[in-house]
């Protein structure tokens, strides 16, 4: 199966590419070549598209909600009906098994149908006031947003942004990351396909500095809404600082992962293992610090060094394939330098721990008996390795869980339901999933508290995330 996305920007409702733009590599990651050039935006491409976003606005926000609606849900009909072709692109530029590529389309389109339809139950409210008297509080949208997305997962957290930004009222302009531009480009181009007017929704390839001080700088951008690293986060803030520029940052995770003796142990084991290895760990929210009640660790290292041999790692195109590489050059180093540092400091290593051949492959890792001083234990590994200690005590391993300035997603098993109670209270995170792994959904909101960043995406938290509240008062 070829590469078949033919990778162009989208700026003021026209296709553009070449015309003496710069072009760049993008790689397939299971070789490691080349396997299209994406054109880079220019200044005067972004200085286009803002204008554009301006133009844009006062008719997109004063657009029927049904019609937005209408536009949201054609786009995610188009991006069903071109699920292989998405799909593949996906696979190809950033190897996650084919599999999952279709499931984040499918979760992608239906992020689109979800906010068409809430956007119409967005009501504002009316204040007690004497007979005469009004005062009421609406929600009005943002203004035009700009948003900056990782490439774990291109199409989906890139949709969680668009779709709530359209429905809520306000043009977008998007910047991909440079390793997956297709999966953003074949998104928009279903968008464009489904009637979005001119300048509502536009896509700039290009360098990420260039492109965010380029937005956030100017006047026209109201909101920028980001996944991606705590630092690149941070920095963008500063940036927003100036301009007073709304924020929502989706940032880094460490998920501890609380495991206790009144589990059904082979029941959690076939949940955690493949979840761990689900898009090579390159999940924000991805299982990571697996904490095991004392009476059941080796227990658990056993089934979990056992289901970890079964995991087959190579192309994600082909049918078998359980893993495929991880995204780019970076991730193998990155995480075997942290593999390398938490066993000098007496890790045991139970399976993996190496490269895998050719591409960016690295093997399905178990660390066991890991300190708190080693980096993994305190730094986002963003790869396939599980990281694992014994704990006693309930309050111990609440405060273990508690211990890192990360707080977005926590998970534990066990049967005890006062217990799991308590630990929805007591988490620091901004999502707790217990005996589930399924708090990615479109009706729920999806962000982090502490260094993993602020604001929420999903639910009807993510719509008002692009509004801005007015109080009206009439004597
Ligand atoms: P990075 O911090 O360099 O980049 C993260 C994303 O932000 C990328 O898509 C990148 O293109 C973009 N970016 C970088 N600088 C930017 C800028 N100045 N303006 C706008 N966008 C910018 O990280 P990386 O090397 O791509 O990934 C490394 C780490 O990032 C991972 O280990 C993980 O901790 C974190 N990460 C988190 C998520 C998430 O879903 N929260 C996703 C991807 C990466």
């Amino acid at each position: 199966m070829g590469y078949e996305t033919d990778l162009q920007l989208f700026i003021d409702g026209a296709w553009k590419s070449g015309e003496g733009r710069d072009a760049h590599d993008v790689v397939n990651p299971v070789t490691a070549d080349a396997i299209a050039q994406v054109p880079y935006a220019t200044k005067a491409d972004l200085e286009e598209a803002l204008a554009a976003a301006d133009r844009a606005w006062p008719e997109w926000s004063a657009t029927d909600v049904e019609k937005r609606g209408a536009i949201l849900r054609k786009a995610a009909a188009i991006m069903r009906e071109r699920i292989d072709l998405i799909a593949a692109t996906l696979t190809q530029e950033q190897g996650k098994i084919l599999a999952e590529a279709k499931a984040e389309v499918l979760g992608s389109a239906q992020l689109f149908d979800w906010y068409a339809e809430e956007i119409k139950r967005d009501y504002g409210r009316t204040l007690v006031r004497p007979a005469g008297q009004l005062s009421r509080v609406i929600k009005q949208p943002v203004g035009p947003v700009a948003t900056f997305t990782p490439w774990n997962f291109p199409i989906y957290l890139l949709a969680k942004k668009v779709a709530a930004a359209l429905a809520a009222g306000c043009p977008v302009i998007s910047r991909p990351p440079h390793e997956t531009p297709g999966c953003a480009t074949e998104m928009f181009r279903c968008l464009a396909d489904a009637g979005i007017p001119k300048g509502v929704a536009q896509l700039v390839h290009g360098e990420a500095n260039f492109i965010s001080s380029t937005l956030i700088a100017s006047r026209t951008i109201r909101k920028v809404s980001f996944t991606g690293s705590t630092n690149v986060g941070k920095h963008l803030m500063k940036l927003c600082a100036d301009s007073m520029t709304r924020v929502t940052m989706e940032l880094g995770g460490h998920a501890p992962v609380l495991i206790f003796d009144d589990c059904d142990l082979e029941k959690t084991l076939d949940m955690v293992v493949p979840q761990k290895f689900r898009n090579a760990g390159q999940v924000c929210v991805s299982p990571t610090r697996f904490y095991v009640q004392n009476g059941i660790y080796d227990a658990f290292l056993k089934g979990f060094t056992e289901r970890t041999a079964k995991v087959k790692i190579g192309n994600g195109l082909e049918g078998d394939t359980r893993m495929g590489p991880l995204a780019n050059a970076r991730r193998p180093d990155a995480v075997g330098k942290l593999i390398e540092d938490a066993t000098a400091k007496g890790a045991r290593l139970l399976a993996g721990g190496e490269r895998g051949e050719g591409g960016f492959f690295f093997q399905p890792t178990l660390l066991a008996d890991v300190p708190n001083e080693a980096e993994i234990m305190n730094e986002e590994p963003f790869g396939p390795v599980a990281v694992s200690r014994p704990f006693d005590s309930f309050d111990e391993v609440i405060e273990q869980a508690n211990r890192l300035p990360y707080g977005l997603a926590a998970f534990a098993f066990t049967e005890n339901g006062r217990r799991a109670n308590l630990i929805g209270d007591l988490v620091e995170s901004g999502m707790v999933g217990i005996n589930t792994f399924a708090i990615s959904v479109a009706d729920a909101p999806f962000g982090g508290v502490k260094d993993s960043g602020f604001g929420s995406e999903g639910g009807k938290e993510g719509l008002e995330s692009y509004q801005v509240v007015k109080a009206i008062h009439q004597a």
